[in-house]
């Protein structure tokens, strides 16, 4: 069982790997390499993981850690902080161009009253 028919480029990973459509095929392929020398030297993939990137599931020879993140679920993450402050942001301009109306406002009816008053108009 050769693979390579279901190889892909990650983005998350930033290297090509083996792509399964369901986590049965994944662990199927684990279950057949695993007694298979020719694979790859020292690679030895012991589970599968879904990836949000490929929407698919990739073997790792690395063990489980549910504290790490993807890098595409911390790409995710900092696009919706960066989307959150962009908000922020234009709500703030757009606050400080309704106050500098509105001064210009005050300013223009001060003018006209001081107009007003000295001229008696
Ligand atoms: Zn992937």
């Amino acid at each position: 069982m050769k693979p390579t028919k279901c190889k892909v480029f990650c983005n998350d990973c930033n290297r090509t790997k083996m792509l399964f459509e369901t986590e049965k095929k994944a662990e199927t392929f684990i279950k057949f390499n695993n007694d298979n020398d020719e694979f790859e030297k020292g690679y030895s993939p012991c589970r599968s993981y879904y990836c949000i990137s490929c929407c698919g599931y990739h073997v790792t020879s690395k063990p489980q850690n549910e504290n790490i993140k993807s890098k595409t679920e911390l790409l995710l993450e900092r696009y919706e902080v960066v989307k959150e402050k962009d908000r922020l942001n234009k709500e703030k301009i757009e606050q400080r161009k309704i106050e500098s109306k509105k001064r210009k406002k005050e300013k223009n009816e001060r003018i006209i009253r001081e107009y007003n008053e000295k001229f008696k108009v």
